[in-house]
């Protein structure tokens, strides 16, 4: 662990630390001269602030804010006291502006210090950086994290794969950095040209979903080219709260993300009614930073899916775990009252050998109660007697609803057209919404 007494601290000690940050958070920015901050917590006392439990009584904070006072307007500190400003990736329009005061920028590099260590990494590591650096916050996010920790930082950026990997080669890079799309290209390049001598024990990526099948091949992928196991291992973070090194899976249980919490205070939301879920349940990651000082953010909405752990970890940290995102709250589908996510559909079928991929998801809507139901296509001609039952169950379980499951042949369902593919339908009518013959198949 890069900083023990904070990665391993009891819950206890944790939240009465936690409490009093949030106190003064609160209390500080009710009181600032900024107009977004005072109108925003105007209906906040201050006063009742005094653990993490008084959270539901804040307000959210969310993207569109930070668009709607742009560029300086939820700065906490006059901007002549931020010393540096990123941006953060916005799909359309303007960019969003984010900031740091000298005390955000060790309090980020040492997060992304902390992730590193998470990853296998330590002090005499080269560290080779495959992130874009620029406006965006990964390449600098994990260079000065790099530094913090005393390794060799090699600032690769981006682009250019066949001098990264002579630098990789030639310079003993312990730790590479880098998107998952990067790592397999790396991967594929490095074995096309019989790169050999590389030394890589593990590969942290981020600013891209990925799964678990890419992990295993990643990690099979490197540890070919290197003749030694190498882990691939996830980080996450976004600009809005800091950047890359808000959570990361530890070398010991991957599968779930250390979020630091003495930093970054994580809920979990109902994403349609807003009210915090119980462990284990997903729902929307709603973050407020403890220590922030130019661009805090209070209950700031992520969108991203995922549920919370807490306990200790096998590796001996206390940090609650995240689990892998699992997509966005902008794909919930809402089924008889329940939240439903497209990918936990698609990870379920994806794990039946007799299924073919190819999928599409039907919202009957011709009754009062929707019902849901999931078409698939198998591999060849002709449909295994009893699978669909077999998948009907699993789906049920996975979902909490329970859905209606039609097999097909193979080169059944409809395919892209111009590169992505439709899977979410609704049934309004009796005219058939996948245009499959009636009756199914
Ligand atoms: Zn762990």
């Amino acid at each position: 662990m890069f900083r023990p007494e904070a990665e391993a601290a009891s819950e206890a000690a944790r939240r009465e630390v936690q409490g009093r940050q949030l106190h003064e958070l609160i209390h500080t920015l009710a009181r600032s001269r900024n107009a977004f901050w005072r109108e925003r917590l105007a209906d906040v006392d201050p006063e009742a602030i005094r653990s993490v439990d008084d959270l539901p009584a804040l307000p959210f904070t969310t993207k569109a804010d930070l668009r709607d006072t742009y560029p300086w307007g939820m700065l906490a500190v006059p901007r002549s006291f931020a010393v540096r400003a990123q941006a953060s990736t916005g799909l359309t329009g303007k960019p969003t502006i984010v900031a740091y005061t000298t005390r955000d920028v060790s309090t980020f590099a040492e997060v992304v210090a902390r992730s590193l260590v998470c990853a296998g990494a330590r002090p005499d590591d080269v560290l080779h950086v495959a992130f874009s650096y620029g406006l965006f916050t990964d390449g600098l996010g994990l260079h000065y994290g790099g530094e913090r920790l005393g390794a060799t930082v090699v600032p690769a950026s981006s682009g250019n794969a066949t001098l990264q990997l002579q630098l990789l080669a030639d310079l003993g890079a312990d730790g590479l950095a880098c998107t998952p799309s990067f790592a397999m290209l790396l991967a594929e390049q490095a074995r096309a040209a019989g790169v050999d001598g590389l030394a890589v024990r593990y590969l942290l990526l981020g600013a891209e979903p990925w799964s678990e099948a890419l992990r295993t091949k990643l990690e099979a992928a490197w540890r070919e080219l290197t003749g030694h196991p190498v882990i691939a291992r996830d980080i996450y973070g976004l600009s809005e709260v800091i950047g890359p090194g808000v959570a990361m899976e530890c070398a010991e249980s991957p599968g779930g993300l250390h979020v630091f919490d003495d930093h970054f205070l994580p809920e979990v939301l109902d994403p349609a009614t807003d009210r915090p879920l119980p462990e284990g349940e997903r729902g929307e990651l709603v973050l407020t930073t403890l220590t922030k000082e130019a661009l805090p953010v209070i209950r700031y909405r992520t969108g991203d899916i995922t549920a919370l752990q807490r306990g200790t970890c096998t590796c001996g940290r206390t940090h609650p775990r995240i689990e892998r995102i699992e997509g966005r709250t902008d794909d919930m589908l809402i089924v008889q009252g329940v939240n439903v996510f497209p990918r936990e559909i698609e990870s379920a079928l994806l794990e039946a050998e007799e299924l073919h991929g190819a999928y599409a998801i039907v919202l009957d809507r011709r009754e009062t109660l929707t019902t849901l139901e999931i078409h698939a296509e198998v591999t060849g001609t002709a449909v295994p007697p009893g699978l669909d039952a077999t998948l009907r169950a699993r789906l049920a379980d996975r979902l909490r609803v329970t859905p209606r499951v039609v097999l097909h042949p193979e080169g059944t369902l409809p395919r892209a057209s111009g590169g992505t593919v439709e899977r979410v339908h609704d049934r309004v009518d009796d005219t058939d919404p996948l245009g499959l013959a009636p009756g199914g198949a």
